[in-house]
């Protein structure tokens, strides 16, 4: 199974992907987090997307495309792939049928994560992450269960990302709205989209993905 996950910043990808790979047994292919994984490694990648990260944009369809393929390429044949962040423009997704094909995959589900533009900031800005394991948290909307302390590892250390700010926020919806929003046209023609409700609780849009899935 290969799916991709679908919709602006904020929308739930990272959240949703997480709980996917636990509940069945597929691995997140999260452009993003390879890509902040480049920067911390400060890798001719990471150098050369920083900046372009900071502001909000696009970092170049070569890079993620190249990121993804090899990616893949590490993976066994049989385990299902979430792509999430990915693809985000014309070209992306161009890139992605042709490197499913060249690993003999292809893609059943668009899971289209559909927010109100308004909510999208404060998810934003509300958003955290352990240090150490990763685990996605909210400040009012997803805090861990103990507070200061990660629910899935233990750990008393978090972060924020550097981008998630008011300005580079509207930056990265003006981009998913030129660039990204465009490419769901083309799946909605091979009847492989399915719209959820990304406004409803985390287990609510859980259990609407694992219906599509099922
Ligand atoms: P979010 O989870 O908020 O949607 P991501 O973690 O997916 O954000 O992406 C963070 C940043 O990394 C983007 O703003 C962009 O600069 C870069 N990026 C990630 N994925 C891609 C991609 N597929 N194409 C181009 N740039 C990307
Ligand atoms: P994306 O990967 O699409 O940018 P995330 O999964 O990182 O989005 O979610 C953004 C923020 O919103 C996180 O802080 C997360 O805890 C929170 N969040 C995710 N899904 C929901 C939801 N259904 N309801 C409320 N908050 C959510
Ligand atoms: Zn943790």
């Amino acid at each position: 199974m290969n799916i991709i996950l679908l919709g602006p910043p904020g929308a739930g990808k990272g959240t949703q992907s997480a709980g996917l790979v636990e509940r069945h047994s597929m691995r997140q292919l999260s452009t993003g987090d390879m890509l902040r994984a480049a920067v911390k490694g400060g890798t001719p990648v990471g150098l050369k997307a920083k900046a372009v990260m900071d502001r909000g944009e696009l970092v170049s369809d070569e890079i993620v495309s190249e990121l993804i393929d090899a990616n893949l390429a590490a993976m066994d044949k049989g385990e299902g792939a979430i792509f999430d962040g990915y693809p985000r423009t014309a070209a992306q997704a161009e890139d992605l049928d042709r490197i499913l094909a060249k690993h003999g995959r292809s893609l059943d589900h668009v899971i289209e994560l559909g927010v109100d533009v308004d909510a999208l900031v404060e998810r934003i800005t509300g958003r955290f992450s352990c240090a150490k394991c990763g685990a996605l948290y909210h400040d009012t909307a997803n805090p861990p269960s103990k507070e200061g302390v990660c629910d899935v590892c233990g750990s008393t250390e978090f972060k924020r990302r550097p981008d998630d700010n008011e300005e580079t926020v509207r930056t990265r919806m003006d981009e998913y709205r030129a660039k990204t929003a465009p490419i769901l046209p083309g799946y909605e023609a091979r009847g492989i989209v399915t719209r959820v409700d990304g406004m409803a609780g985390i287990e609510e849009v859980a259990t609407a993905i694992d219906a599509i899935l099922a």
